[in-house]
C-alpha cells in the first residue's frame, strides 16, 4: 500500500524536536514511511564541517538542539526542493521571516494535494491586510494548511516532559486527527480544534505579551505584576483576534494554545529572557544585539510580532483599543521607557 511521506520544513530548536516526536511515530505507525526528512538551512560550524554533515553523523542537532538524539530515521538535507520532493505531509516549522523565500522557492514543486501544517507563530502584515503564515503557505502553495500551536517550549519536550498542544483546523477533521496521530506520544497530548484563525493568533500574540512580561521581570516589579501583564494581555490576544476574524472562538483561549502557552512563555521563554535582559539595560541595548549573543542564532518572534499588531491597530484606529500591545512596540523602537509597561497597559481599554 501507498505509505504516507513527511518532510520537516525547518530544523532549529523547536524544528528538531518536531522532527524526533514525528519520526518517534512514523517507525510505529505502518501507513507512514519510517524515514523523516528534515530540511537544513545549511551552514558551517567552527570546525568546518557542514550542520547537515554533522546532524547525520551525530543523529543529533549539534547547534540548535544538542545533546537530544533525533531518531536515526530522521534524515537532514539541506536542498530545500529534493526534501520536498516526494512527501505527501509537509512541516512548516523555521522562523517566520524566512517563509516568504521559502514558499517562493517551492512554488510549483509541491502537488495540490499535499497536506501541510504550520508550527510558526507570527503574522505578516501585507498592503491588503494582516495575513497568518498559514495563509500565506497555502496561498503560495496552493494546498491545504492546518497548525499545531501549544505551551511546547521545546527543549522540556526534548527531554520528554509532559505537554499539550493544540491543532486549529478548518474543515476536514480527518486530517487534523492524522496531524495528530503524527504528533502524539505519551509525553506530548494533541487536540483538534475547528479555529485555524483563533490557534494561530494565540500562538502569534502571546509572544508580545512575553516581551511585556520579560519587562516587569527586569524591573524586578514581582510576581502579582507580571499576572496582571498576563491577564491585560489575554484579554487583548482574544478582543484582537476576535476583532480581525469574527470566526474566531472563547473557548479556544482556554485551550493549550491560549492560556497555557501564555503561561509558560512568560515563565520561560526566549521572547520573556531577552526582553529582561533589554529593560535591565534600561532600553539602551537594542534587541537584535541582545538576540545575537543571548540566543546563538535563535530567532525571536516577539518584536516583529510586535509591529506588525502595531501596524495593523494604527491603520485601523485601534491603538487605544491596545494600550499593552501598543506600549510593548513603543518601549522595543525605544520611544518609550520599559518602565512604561505597567502604567500604559492599564490604562483602560475602550472596549
Ligand atoms: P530557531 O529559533 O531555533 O531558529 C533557528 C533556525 O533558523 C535554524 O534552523 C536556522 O538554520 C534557521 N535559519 C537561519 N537563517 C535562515 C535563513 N536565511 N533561511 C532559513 N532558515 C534560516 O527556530 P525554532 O525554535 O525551530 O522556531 C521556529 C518557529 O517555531 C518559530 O516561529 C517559533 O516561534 C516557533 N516555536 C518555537 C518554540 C521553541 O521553544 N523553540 C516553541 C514553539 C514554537
Ligand atoms: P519563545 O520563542 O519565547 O521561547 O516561546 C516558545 C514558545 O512558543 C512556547 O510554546
Amino acid at each position: 500500500a501507498h505509505k504516507t511521506r513527511v518532510t520537516v520544513v525547518g530544523s532549529g530548536n523547536w524544528g528538531s524536536v518536531a522532527a524526533k516526536l514525528i519520526a518517534s511515530n512514523t517507525l510505529k505507525l505502518s501507513s507512514f514511511h519510517d524515514e523523516v526528512r528534515m530540511w537544513v538551512f545549511e551552514e558551517t560550524l567552527p570546525s568546518g564541517e557542514k550542520l547537515t554533515d554533522a546532524i547525520n553523523r551525530n543523529n543529533e542537532n549539534v547547534k540548535y538542539l544538542p545533546g537530544i538524539k533525533l531518531g536515526k530515521n530522521v534524515v537532514a538535507d539541506p536542498d530545500l526542493e529534493n526534501a520536498v520532493n516526494g512527501a505527501n505531509m509537509l512541516v512548516f516549522v523555521t522562523p517566520h521571516q524566512f517563509m516568504e523565500g521559502i514558499c517562493r522557492r517551492l512554488v510549483g514543486k509541491v502537488k495540490a494535494d499535499v497536506e501541510a501544517i504550520s508550527l510558526i507563530k507570527e503574522m505578516e502584515v501585507k498592503i491588503e491586510g494582516p495575513c497568518m503564515i498559514s495563509t500565506l503557505i497555502s496561498q503560495q502553495l496552493g494546498i491545504n494548511c492546518c497548525v499545531l500551536m501549544g505551551a511546547n517550549i521545546a527543549n522540556e519536550i526534548a527531554v520528554e516532559k509532559f505537554s499539550e498542544a493544540t491543532v486549529g483546523y478548518r474543515e476536514n477533521k480527518e486530517i487534523a486527527q492524522k496531524w495528530v496521530q503524527l504528533f502524539s506520544t505519551s509525553y506530548f497530548m494533541v487536540t483538534p480544534i475547528q479555529d485555524v484563525e483563533g490557534v494561530e493568533l494565540c500562538g502569534t500574540l502571546k509572544n508580545v505579551v512575553a516581551i511585556a512580561a520579560g519587562f516587569v521581570d527586569g524591573l524586578e516589579m514581582g510576581n502579582n505584576t507580571k499576572a496582571a501583564i498576563m491577564r491585560i494581555g489575554l484579554k487583548e490576544m482574544q478582543a484582537f483576534s476576535k476583532m480581525l476574524f469574527s470566526s474566531v472562538k472563547d473557548t479556544t483561549f482556554l485551550e493549550s494554545c491560549g492560556v497555557a502557552d501564555l503561561i509558560t512563555t512568560c515563565l520561560g521563554g526566549r521572547n520573556r529572557k531577552v526582553a529582561e535582559a533589554f529593560a535591565r539595560s534600561g532600553g539602551k541595548r537594542s534587541f537584535d544585539e541582545l538576540e545575537a549573543e543571548m540566543l546563538q542564532g535563535q530567532k525571536l518572534q516577539g518584536v516583529s510580532t510586535a509591529k506588525e499588531v502595531y501596524e495593523v491597530l494604527s491603520h485601523c484606529g485601534w491603538l487605544d483599543f491596545f494600550p499593552l500591545f501598543a506600549t510593548v512596540h513603543e518601549i522595543c523602537i525605544g520611544t518609550l521607557p520599559p518602565s512604561a509597561i505597567v502604567e500604559h497597559s492599564e490604562r483602560t481599554p475602550k472596549i
